[in-house]
């Protein structure tokens, strides 16, 4: 990506930064994006597209390895519950992130189907079959017996059925990340490394905002799309309303000649405590314990794989995968969750800031929404919202977040 140094990005914004302490800048950009993840990095790709001279501006890079966005693999899959906006959200993904990996000529999405393994039926999985058959998604029920026969390296103990959704997949997330930002710049964007500074002043719109090491840039909106940072920048509105456990990832080793735990031979898996991907890129299968609670600083806190967690995922995968009982971990990551109260994303105008965006609260499920809600973001912020319908579901509620009862994210 052509990326500005920092010392020319401020030059060659002119009238539209300020040094700090000087007077009103003529704004150089219609819109400034703080953040390039999933959110911020489709909103500015769209809004650029839409026409807008766009500033993008991430304090760490696209898809760098402190944000949410910044894993390997991300799972997209219709499957909701009873939750149907969002299932129609993923129907209309799955299309755009096809039309994206031609015009980037990029793989983005890896297909790979998604078993929901349970050991009865339950509501959420009514719902999920509801919805599917509603909206005419393809799905399989599959018995106990049957799982064994068709995925013979799985041991489908305590398992009485699985909702098979054949078209699910998983997405190459930090790369799309880097790729869709270069896409932004290739169209005229504009992309700094810069820490924007949560934004101050008294009246009813935002003036400029000010970046760490003294500059400020204005813009007649501002996008704020920092996932689980959002409430170090805005600590009075959202302080307790996005709340970011950790989540421990690991990638187990197959064994050497062994193609049955590839993309292909083996889907997605998920059930109560547990998900995982097969082996994608040659990194390893992968197996994420969930209902960690534990807070983290997405900023300081260090990435070592906890001891428990990895206990945790290797017993569950001994369990379910036998022959991946001895292979070694080959990779760990930790990561972040920005969890809403009621799981629903944030797409909101600023209570004081007319012209302040908040768009956020990926709440464990946001990745593979990201080219469906950037197009979604841009058209609030342009003014031509088509999915009024959707506004108070994106509102941020009044309950505030008790990290005591917190029991770990829904899969979504
Ligand atoms: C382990 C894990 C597994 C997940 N699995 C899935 C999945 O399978 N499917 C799915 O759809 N979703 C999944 N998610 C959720 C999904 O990854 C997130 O919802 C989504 O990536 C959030 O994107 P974002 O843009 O809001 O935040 P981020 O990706 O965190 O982006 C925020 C960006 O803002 C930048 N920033 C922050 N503060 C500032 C500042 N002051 N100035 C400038 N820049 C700033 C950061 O550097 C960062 O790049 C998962 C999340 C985790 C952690």
């Amino acid at each position: 990506m052509r990326r500005f140094s920092r010392r020319r990005f401020f030059e060659t914004a002119a009238a539209g930064v300020v040094a700090a302490g000087t007077a009103r800048a003529q704004p150089s950009s219609d819109v400034v994006v703080v953040g390039a993840g999933a959110f911020g990095g489709w909103t500015a790709l769209h809004l650029r597209e839409m026409g807008h001279r766009v500033t993008l501006l991430d304090a760490y890079g696209p898809g760098n390895a402190r944000a949410s966005s910044g894993g390997e693999t991300r799972q997209i899959r219709v499957g909701y519950g009873d939750r149907e906006s969002y299932s129609r959200w993923v129907l209309k993904a799955f299309g755009r992130w096809k039309e994206r990996e031609e015009e980037f000529g990029e793989k983005l999405l890896v297909p790979t189907g998604r078993l929901q393994l349970a050991p009865s039926w339950t509501e959420g999985l009514r719902a999920t079959q509801r919805v599917f058959e509603k909206l005419g998604v393809a799905q399989e029920t599959i018995s106990h017996d049957e799982l064994q026969k068709r995925y013979p390296q799985m041991r489908p103990e305590g398992v009485e059925l699985a909702h098979y959704e054949p078209g699910a997949g998983v997405l190459r997330a930090r790369h799309a990340m880097s790729v869709v930002a270069n896409a932004f710049v290739g169209k005229g964007g504009r992309f700094a490394i810069a820490r924007a500074e949560p934004p101050v002043g008294a009246g009813s719109s935002l003036d400029r905002l000010a970046i760490e090491g003294g500059e400020s840039v204005s813009a007649g909106s501002y996008v704020f799309a920092c996932g689980p940072w959002l409430p170090k920048l805005f600590p009075d509105l959202l302080g307790r309303k996005i709340y970011s456990p950790r989540r421990d990832v690991f990638f187990f080793g197959t064994p050497p000649g062994d193609g049955r735990f590839e993309a292909g031979s083996l889907p997605n898996f998920s059930e109560d405590a547990y998900y995982g991907f097969p082996n994608i890129d040659g990194r390893g299968v992968k197996v994420c314990p969930t209902g960690e609670a534990t807070p983290f600083d997405p900023d300081r806190d260090e990435r070592v794989a906890s001891g428990y967690q990895l206990q945790r995922a290797r017993a569950y995968l001994a369990s379910r995968f036998p022959a991946l009982a001895d292979q070694p971990l080959v990779e760990s990551r930790v990561c972040q969750l920005e969890m809403t109260v009621d799981e629903h994303f944030i797409v909101q105008r600023h209570p004081q800031w007319a012209n302040v965006w908040i768009a956020g609260g990926g709440s464990g499920h946001g990745f593979k929404h990201g080219p469906v809600v950037g197009e979604y973001v841009a058209r609030r912020v342009s003014g031509n919202d088509e999915e009024p319908e959707l506004e108070a579901m994106f509102r941020i509620k009044p309950e505030t977040f008790d990290a005591s009862v917190f029991a770990g994210a829904r899969q979504y």
